[in-house]
């Protein structure tokens, strides 16, 4: 499942090839699990509007949609770069917003490619290009809003003392509070144990027994966890990427994450693997307290 730094890549990749282009029309496959809004709701917002932006929200990929058909020639941008997210652009009509799930693709395609198994949308653009969806497992959603924003704090953008005061009084293991998406957004299994064993935190500790220093900690390790994935990401986004998925993704070592008994990278002492909350967790005996 692609999380935070991938959805974090695949936005910005989807920015700099699309910002500024024109959904001319609309295709919707006949599979209704994909369509998180009625089929006519999303073709209605979508047909004749301009990409504005494209950018991430949790671990969701946002289209801001304008009025203006008119097309215009796709502003370049290099991959790299940080998309704006400034929030919604004053302009935006309605967020086209695609969640990936487990298998999901946005592919930007010259209209003669073939056409993949699994395809559940294509929008045609005014450049010529289709962009589309494609998802051999259908948990990937797509839907249209007005105004959409994720529930939880955004983790790259939080203070420090709002992400505080974000765990101080929850009595559940910090693993879980980590995972929650209504207090954070986006953080996921391998990430939320990368973070806890930079931190030297335990996933099992209430996270109303940590100490405003461990708080700091682990709101540095989150953020470091979280930006050099997406600088590992970002340095890879390339068209062989879309083509054939998930290439160049994962490429941050674990420390913990999947290496139950096998030896710590820092001290050397058997990796353990325990469950919480149904999710396997792993972690240093030794290293985190
Ligand atoms: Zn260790």
């Amino acid at each position: 499942m692609p999380e935070l730094p991938e959805v974090e890549t695949i936005a910005r990749g989807l920015a700099s090839r699309v910002t500024g282009d024109v959904i001319e029309s609309v295709w919707l496959g006949s599979k209704p699990e994909p369509l998180k809004s009625p089929a006519s709701e999303i073709a209605a917002a979508l047909e004749a509007r301009r990409i504005a932006a494209v950018r991430r929200v949790g671990k969701h990929i946002v289209f801001d949609l304008e009025n203006g058909g008119r097309a215009s020639s796709p502003v370049p941008r290099k991959p790299g770069r940080k998309p704006s997210r400034a929030s919604v652009p004053a302009s935006a009509t309605a967020q086209w917003i695609v969640h990936l799930g487990m298998t999901g693709r946005m592919l930007v395609c010259k209209p003669d490619q073939a056409t993949e198994k699994h395809t559940h949308a294509v929008a045609r653009l005014a450049s010529g290009r289709e962009l589309r969806f494609v998802d051999p497992r259908r948990f990937g959603r797509l839907s249209v809003a007005h105004g959409f924003n994720a529930v939880g704090s955004e983790p790259l953008e939080v203070e420090l003392d709002a992400f505080i005061d974000l765990f101080r009084s929850r009595k559940t293991p910090i693993k879980s509070a980590l995972l929650n998406q209504k207090l954070l957004s986006g953080v996921g299994n391998i990430y939320a144990d990368e973070s806890l064993f930079r931190a030297g935190i335990r996933p099992r500790r209430r996270a109303a027994s940590l100490t405003r220093k461990e708080l700091a900690l682990l709101y540095a390790a989150v953020q470091e966890v979280l930006k050099e994935a997406i600088a590992l990401g970002g340095s890879s986004v390339s068209d062989s990427v879309y083509a054939d998925g998930e290439e160049g993704f994962f490429q941050l070592q674990h420390r913990v994450y999947g290496r139950g008994g096998e030896p710590c990278l820092v001290c050397r002492a058997p990796v353990k693997r325990i469950v919480i909350a149904g999710r396997s967790s792993h972690y240093c005996p030794k290293c985190q307290k």
